[in-house]
């Protein structure tokens, strides 16, 4: 038996990219997944085919700005399958800009879905993982923290504000608990599609075209994560093309 066959894991943003793609591997390795996104048409789909598979899925319609989502996320989880053993927060937004710019409303979008959306996890599955004496929070940042450039300031800041929280969250764990990030490089997904700058939209998409990876190659960075053995905890991954700087 896996470290993965049989554990509960939501998985948020799971409608498209990299949430879609971690999803799928999670459940073809035996995991029961919980499926959250504001697109129900596309985490119904998805849950179909995970089931026409042979594996075990729910679709809950999840808007990650608000916070009773999240916990009717987890409590899905625990409803449908007795517990909640990983939560993947996943979802996130680049409408990247430079500050010139002041696309405020960008910034403060950036905040709440990438920053109190992570939180609002937290908040849902926390108590759920103390009660149960176990659990895990994996949680996507970006390369885009690790080195700024221009364009990417309030979103490598979002992605930074979450990686303290995620180490904070680490040191007050315990050893009950895992905490994990995973860094992406450029992965072929949707995500330059909510760049309203036509400038750094044509950059990122250059960038996507020329050197992404395929997005299973971030979700088999979380599964090895998840599938370490209790008292094993991957701290940080950081998983780029080659042919990233
Ligand atoms: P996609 O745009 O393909 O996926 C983003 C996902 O986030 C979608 O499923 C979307 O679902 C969900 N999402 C957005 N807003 C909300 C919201 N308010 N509530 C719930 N879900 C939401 O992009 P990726 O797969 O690339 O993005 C996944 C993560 O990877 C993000 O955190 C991103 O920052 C990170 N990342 C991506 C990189 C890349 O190059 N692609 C590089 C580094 C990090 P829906 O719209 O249905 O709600």
């Amino acid at each position: 038996m896996s470290g993965i066959e049989g554990k509960v894991i939501a998985v948020t943003g799971a409608s498209s990219g990299i949430g879609e793609a971690t999803a799928l591997l999670l459940a073809e390795r035996g995991a029961k997944v919980v499926l959250g996104a504001r697109r129900s048409d596309r985490i119904e789909a998805l849950a179909a085919r995970i089931a026409g598979a042979g594996g075990e899925a729910v679709p809950v319609r999840t808007d990650v700005k608000r916070r009773a989502d999240l916990s009717r996320l987890v409590a899905t989880a625990r409803e449908r399958y007795g517990a909640l053993d990983v939560l993947v927060g996943n979802a996130g937004i680049s409408p990247i800009s430079a500050l010139d710019d002041l696309r405020v409303e960008e910034w403060e979008e950036m905040i709440d879905v990438n920053l109190k959306g992570v939180l609002y996890g937290i908040a849902a599955a926390l108590p759920v993982f103390r009660a149960q004496g176990s659990g895990h929070f994996v949680t996507t940042l970006s390369t885009a923290g690790l080195r700024i450039s221009p364009l990417m300031a309030v979103y490598a800041g979002t992605k930074n504000a979450v990686r303290a929280i995620c180490e904070g969250l680490r040191q007050e764990a315990g050893d009950a608990l895992r905490v994990t990030t995973v860094s992406p490089g450029f992965t072929r997904t949707e995500l330059a599609d909510s760049i309203t700058d036509p400038d750094a939209k044509s950059e990122i998409q250059a960038g996507m075209d020329e050197i992404a990876m395929p997005p299973d190659a971030i979700a088999r960075a979380i599964a090895f994560a998840i599938e370490q053995p209790a008292g094993i905890d991957v701290g940080e991954i950081v998983v780029r093309p080659t042919a990233q700087s």
